[in-house]
């Protein structure tokens, strides 16, 4: 196990204010560790944004300092570094993981007094890392920030990316590539597949411990419930139904949606070959390891379904002490989870079309128009854009098919003249315009890895951050792929 001296030699104060409340939990949950030696950091990226949301001054820290600091050479006051003990289950198989290649330095209590994990991802070997290196390579961990900082554009709850930095060291993967760490912000890591772990120690006391503190930090107000495991797993479920509902909404496909990858809070997490859908159909895959389609667009929901179900089981004994009588309240549960998801997809799709309110036969004008989109390989994100902003130019449009749906949309629109807000100003607040497209986060990670120049990448983000702006300075990263630059692949164990 590598271990390393890092300085702890005090740098100005910047902010920090760590706290460290998962260490509260029984020792089986973690493993202290430090973040490994690397040879030359150096910034790449730094989300100054959120480092003032997260009370840290970061902006006046010379280069070289903050390269130390955010590869975990220099740590800040108050970090005790950890990495986190969890299982899951893998396209399917069970498996003991953990954090492999992450380590959190403690939880930052913001000045608006919110607490959110810092950690780094790709700072050495741990006791979980199993075969591997504990590293990561630059162009996945740019990219997951840009994934993530685009999610949280569109608004949907995610991990956030605070920075990244390269380590001077080679990652071998397929070939040599540039070691980088990512710090990663979220409002916590626990996971599913955190639970999964609890529950294979077989001792009620961990379990409970974990849940109890789940409870705190993220659903407060059920601490002094009577029925708080329940209320837990009804809220957990929920969250998650509504997350997928809002990737759905935007096209995004996780593509590793194993229960180690599902968080508690409701947060999107872990974004190694996920990407956005360009034409719409539900049976797209981008990862080159999900030959079966597990994680394809049309199925994400079906997973969720299933992965918050081994959520429901890992709770059982403290549901009820009779097991049948807790798999009975526990698939009660979980078989609430459709219609919540699918009043979320609704909900948000209506809003998609400009309806603020909700008829019976919405659903089949929803499907109607996604029949078509796939009949007619359009482009997902571009179609709710262009009906957004009325510019039906495309040829694609003279479709008689499309035509009709049209004019079935326009009548029921029509019917929303009393709605408080028009239907236009309301798609086009949740119709983006730029999403980080396959091809355009590829140019941007190339242009980075290879050439070092950032400035492609550092466009795609200024675009992302103004997603529903519709800013013509950026109109050309709204197109989709040219043609025959559609075929897209994603890789796991980035
Ligand atoms: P992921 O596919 O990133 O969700 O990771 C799945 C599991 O593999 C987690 O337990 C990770 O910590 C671990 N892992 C991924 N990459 C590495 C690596 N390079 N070294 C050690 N562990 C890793
Ligand atoms: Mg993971």
């Amino acid at each position: 196990m590598p271990t390393k001296s890092s300085s702890r030699a005090d740098l100005p104060s910047l902010g920090w204010n760590l706290e460290q409340t998962y260490k509260q939990l029984p020792r089986v949950f973690f493993q202290e560790i430090e973040p490994a030696t690397v040879s030359a950091p150096d910034i790449c990226v730094v989300n100054q944004r959120h480092a003032e949301r997260l009370g840290l001054s970061l902006r006046d820290l010379p280069d070289k300092e903050a390269a130390r600091l955010l590869t975990g050479q220099h740590l800040p006051t108050g970090a005790k570094p950890i990495a986190q003990a969890y299982a899951g289950h893998q396209f399917g198989g069970f498996t003991m993981l953990g954090d492999g290649r992450a380590i959190l330095l403690g939880e930052q209590r913001t000045p608006s007094g919110e607490l959110f994990d810092i950690q780094f991802k790709g700072s050495g070997r741990t006791l979980y890392s199993r075969g591997g290196d504990g590293r990561a390579a630059l162009g996945p961990m740019l990219r997951e920030y840009i994934i993530s900082e685009a999610l949280a554009s569109l608004g949907i709850p995610t991990t956030r990316s605070l920075a990244v930095a390269t380590t001077g060291d080679t990652v071998y993967r397929e070939t040599a590539r540039q070691g980088a760490v990512l710090t990663r912000v979220a409002s916590s890591h626990l996971r599913v597949g955190t639970f999964q772990y609890a529950a294979t120690l077989r001792e009620l006391d961990n379990l409970r411990s974990l849940a109890d503190y789940a409870i705190a930090r993220h659903y407060p107000e059920l601490v002094d419930d009577s029925q708080r495991y329940l209320q837990f797993l009804r809220a957990v479920v929920d969250c998650q139904a509504s997350l997928i509902a809002r990737w759905q909404l935007v096209g995004f496909v996780h593509g590793v949606m194993n229960t180690d990858n599902m968080t508690i809070s409701g947060e999107s997490i872990d974004f190694g070959p996920c990407a956005f859908m360009d034409t719409y159909d539900p049976a797209t895959v981008f990862s080159s390891i999900d030959h079966g389609g597990r994680y394809a667009y049309g199925n994400q929901p079906n997973i969720g379904q299933w992965n918050v179900a081994r959520f429901a089981e890992t709770l059982l004994p403290l549901l009820n002490k009779d097991q049948d009588a807790a798999v009975e309240i526990a698939t009660d549960v979980i078989h609430q989870y459709p219609a919540a998801f699918q009043s979320y997809w609704l909900d948000g799709m209506r809003k998609k079309l400009g309806l603020q309110s909700g008829e019976d036969s919405d659903a089949e004008l929803v499907q109607q128009l996604l029949d078509w989109m796939q009949a007619a390989s359009a482009d997902f994100t571009k179609t709710f854009d262009d009906l957004s902003t009325a510019d039906l130019s495309d040829d694609l449009y003279r479709d008689e098919r499309f035509q009709s749906w049209h004019a079935r949309w326009s009548v029921r629109v029509d019917r929303e003249r009393s709605a408080s807000l028009a239907s236009d100003d309301l798609m086009r607040s949740v119709n983006p315009s730029v999403i980080p497209r396959n091809h355009r986060v590829e140019e941007a990670l190339l242009a980075a890895t290879r050439d070092n120049d950032l400035r492609v990448m550092e466009r795609l983000l200024a675009a992302l951050e103004s997603t529903f702006e519709r800013d013509e300075r950026y109109s050309d990263l709204r197109l989709p792929p040219p043609p025959g630059q559609s075929a897209y692949r994603t890789f796991c164990g980035t």
